[in-house]
């Protein structure tokens, strides 16, 4: 039986850091393992610069990017791993998109009205960027894929796709795309060293690329339990960032005794529990950021890897271009 095609892409816009790690690449990573689906992962370099085409500074992330979703465990044995921009029938098949897409939805699209609030483009943004789901409509349809891992904030886009789909299909007797579906994945709220949820926009991120010396010291700037202004006051260690990345990073049986002894004034944030954490995120990361370093030292390793990453997905690609240029009666 033929596994169901699974795709997801990251943007290179600036290294991954631990929420990205607990929430996209570890989802990947265990889509990867699970050995159930066809995988495809790209890098979304066309993405990136939608709102800022800077394509050198992008291609530069993508090796960073590509590095580290390496380092994390993502094996181009078990998926296809590739730079969205090396596959040229993406270009084809989005501009067929465009044909089949109106304007007035592409504007009623939510996301696209929640970020035009959100970077202030005051109706100066790129059509790029207003066409964005059309572009992202395409990579899943070029690769016929069947599920999408989203959240929930990115349903409206995986809507789209299904109505695009629908609309191509429609012009043959033989459906060209599968209609794809949302694996919605659960977001974990990581929180960033202010206890906002971290995020590069933010600049409260502890990145796979920091050193153990910058994790530590970011750490030690983290934000606490507001309610425990000195050592011998009880802390509530559920209001507390600190604990919460404990309860991500380190062992089961080291949070249940940082609970209770915060919870009894026995430990203090500075010298016990942050220390504490710093060295469980940099115990976590030190065989990444040691892979990482070592590829980021051997450019030609991650050429080969986007190689053979674009030479599978354009075997794909091509067919499904071929079969709608037929479609749309554009072959020779
Ligand atoms: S001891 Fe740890 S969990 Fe408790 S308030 Fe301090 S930093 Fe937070």
């Amino acid at each position: 039986m033929c596994k169901q095609v699974v795709l997801s892409g990251i943007r290179p816009s600036g290294g991954l850091h631990i929420g990205n790690l607990l929430g996209a690449v570890n989802n990947m990573v265990a889509l990867m393992e699970s050995g159930k689906y066809r995988c495809y992962f790209f890098i979304a370099d066309l993405h990136a610069g939608t709102t800022a085409p800077d394509f050198k500074r992008i291609r530069m992330n993508t090796y960073s990017l590509l590095a580290e979703m390496l380092a994390i465990g993502l094996d181009p044995g078990r998926c296809t791993l590739f730079r969205q921009s090396d596959v040229p029938e993406l270009y084809q098949l989005y501009t067929f998109f465009c044909y089949v897409t109106s304007v007035s939805e592409l504007q009623r699209n939510p996301v696209y009205k929640e970020q035009l609030n959100q970077l202030k483009l005051n109706g100066n943004g790129l059509s790029i960027f207003l066409n964005y789901p059309v572009l992202q409509a395409a990579d899943i349809c070029l690769y016929r894929a069947n599920l999408i891992p989203v959240g929930q904030d990115q349903i409206p886009h995986i809507e789209l796709t299904r109505e695009i789909a629908k609309r191509f299909n429609a012009f043959s007797e033989n459906s060209l795309f599968p209609i794809p579906e949302a694996l919605l994945t659960e977001t974990p709220k990581v929180p960033g060293t202010d206890g906002k949820k971290m995020s590069k926009s933010y600049g409260n991120f502890i990145a796979v690329a920091d050193s153990e010396k910058v994790t530590k010291s970011k750490i030690a700037s983290m934000v606490t339990d507001i309610n425990r202004p000195r050592l011998r006051d009880k802390g509530h260690p559920d209001d507390c960032p600190v604990f919460t990345l404990h309860q991500f990073i380190s062992p089961s049986e080291d949070v249940s005794v940082i609970r209770s002894q915060c919870e009894e004034a026995l430990i203090g944030c500075k010298n016990d529990c942050k220390p504490a954490l710093a060295e469980a995120i940099n115990l976590a990361l030190k065989e990444p950021r040691a892979k990482r370093a070592e590829l980021m030292n051997h450019p030609d390793r991650l050429d080969a890897v986007l190689m053979k990453g674009v030479a599978e997905a354009r075997k794909v690609a091509k067919e499904t271009i071929e079969k709608v240029r037929k479609t749309l009666n554009l072959s020779i």
